[in-house]
């Protein structure tokens, strides 16, 4: 290999707003067969916000807020917001609790209160009546988050977070190269079903706990190499274990370090692109 030709390529890419970290990152593109990405953040904007609430308002509001405010989640911050545009008044909590893949618990008043999906539901009655509800808001893509007070759910909060109006043509890039397309999630399968459907993503890996997402990319990568596009602190072991991390310039500090290739502009588009140039980059220095 000489150095040349892989400096003229990765001071072109950069100039695109594609950073290639290192040659073995050029070599290992070559034989990608399947690309991996992340949801939030990734392919949806990564901005949600409330759009339903189940329950009354300003009940289910004020406790989810109440535990909201401590938690750095995405999810968090839209709850958040939405109280603070309707000047909920927020009791205070103590002994919050956050749950990897699963949501927030506190006490507020002596009450036990849980904001979180269904894996926090084990000791919870659902009735028919809210679980269609719940049904009909994922098949809409909207994340539900269940707000519990001592065991009995008060109201669901729906969140939406919408695709970046890039993702479906980079999705489709990508399979017209001949590449597999896969969705890897902590979401909820119908709600990342609805997105993928949404930009034409081939298949969906969903309820995906953060701990688990490497294990994940490990056994695809039976199937051939593959690439992880991703933005999160949870995506930082995946992009790691893939034969090619792809990061997004947005994501936090750690998936920027963890990632070969780093997406300057956050423009889903530019993982076709930074893959035809370190095609062409590759085989000029054969
Ligand atoms: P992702 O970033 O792919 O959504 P996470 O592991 O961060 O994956 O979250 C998975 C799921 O856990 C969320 O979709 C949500 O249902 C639940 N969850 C996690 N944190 C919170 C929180 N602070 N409030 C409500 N739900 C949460
Ligand atoms: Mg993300």
């Amino acid at each position: 290999a000489t150095p040349t030709a892989l400096m003229v390529g990765t001071g072109r890419s950069a100039k695109m707003g594609i950073l290639i970290k290192n040659g073995e990152v050029l070599e290992a593109v070559n034989d990608v067969k399947t690309v991996i990405f992340d949801k939030t953040g990734t392919i949806t904007v990564g901005k949600p916000e409330v759009t339903d609430i189940v329950g009354d308002e300003e009940k289910v509001l004020s406790f989810a807020t109440a535990l909201e405010q401590s938690s750095e989640h995405p999810l968090a911050s839209a709850i958040v917001k939405n109280a603070e545009s309707k000047n909920i008044v927020v009791p205070e909590v103590s002994q919050f609790k956050a749950i990897e893949g699963k949501g927030v618990e506190a006490l507020v008043d002596g009450q036990k209160v849980f904001v979180g999906n269904d894996k926090l539901l084990s000791d919870v009655q659902i009735d028919n009546k809210l679980r269609e509800q719940v049904i009909t808001l994922q098949e809409e893509a909207k994340t539900v988050v269940f707000v519990g007070v001592n065991n009995e759910i008060i109201g669901l909060i729906a969140i939406q977070d919408t695709p970046k109006n890039t993702s479906k043509e980079a999705i489709s890039d990508l399979k017209a190269r001949g590449l597999k397309t896969i969705m890897l999630t902590g979401d909820n399968k119908r709600v990342a079903d609805a997105i993928a459907a949404q930009v034409g993503i081939d298949s969906v890996i969903a309820d995906v706990l953060p701990s688990d997402k490497a294990d994940h990319v490990k056994a695809l990568q039976q199937d051939g190499k593959v690439a992880f596009v991703g933005d999160g602190i949870n995506d930082a072991p995946a992009l790691t274990v893939a034969d090619v991390g792809i990061a997004m310039g947005s994501g936090t500090d750690i998936a920027i370090e963890s990632g070969g290739i780093v997406l300057v502009k956050n423009d889903l588009r530019d993982v076709d692109r930074a893959l035809a140039l370190s095609k062409k980059t590759f085989n000029r220095i054969k």
